[in-house]
């Protein structure tokens, strides 16, 4: 091979690599723009809700809605919104799929060769193989919304910080950052 075709060579794949990169974000991005599009659409029916009770309430001076035709629209709202937060969970989980990572029942992103999540200290199951991750029944808690916002913030800011690894395990020497509270190799809580 000449060195002109070693060059060539190593520059077509440089660029292969980039693009698969490039790839990622714009499936990335496409994928975030589509979650908060629908978590927006999340929002306005918590808003219709809220204006359902208003109305049904008999206060003030608004058109009044009654109780039994509040409570059918409700409960068609509220079919919504589950709907919803399983499409937004389908999609996170697509997400963190191209991103190469998976996720904890905690709602913590995690890479895909840890063994346990630095979080909560869960063990992940094994072998982790390449299918993709089975979507987990929803569970109640955030179906009813309560704690629907929180999960997903804090994986998004444990995914900011997740390429800065800055301390190491204690027991097994894992490269780890200074948010994680469990070893994500041999599950040993840090800290
Ligand atoms: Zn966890
Ligand atoms: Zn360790």
């Amino acid at each position: 091979m000449s060195f002109f075709d070693k060059m060539k060579s190593g520059l077509s794949s440089g660029l292969s690599q980039v693009k698969d990169k490039a790839q990622q974000t714009v499936e990335v991005t496409r994928l975030y723009s589509t979650i908060s599009t629908k978590r927006k659409d999340i929002q306005q029916r918590y808003g219709e809700l809220g204006e359902l009770v208003y109305r049904a309430s008999g206060v003030g001076k608004g058109p009044r809605v009654s109780e039994s035709e509040a409570e059918a629209q409700m409960a068609r709202i509220c079919a919504e919104v589950a709907r919803l937060e399983i499409e937004v969970e389908q999609l996170e989980e697509e997400m963190h799929r191209v991103k190469g990572e998976k996720v904890c029942a905690c709602g913590t992103a995690a890479p895909l060769q840890s063994k346990f999540c630095s979080r909560c200290g869960k063990s992940f199951p094994t072998p982790v193989s390449s299918e993709p991750i089975d979507i987990e029944p929803v569970d109640p808690a955030r179906a009813s919304g309560q704690q629907y916002l929180k999960p997903y913030e804090e994986v998004q800011t444990q995914a900011g910080t997740e390429k800065a690894p800055s301390m190491s395990c204690t027991q097994c020497g894992q490269s780890l950052t200074v948010n994680d509270r469990f070893c994500i190799s041999c599950g040993k809580p840090q800290g």
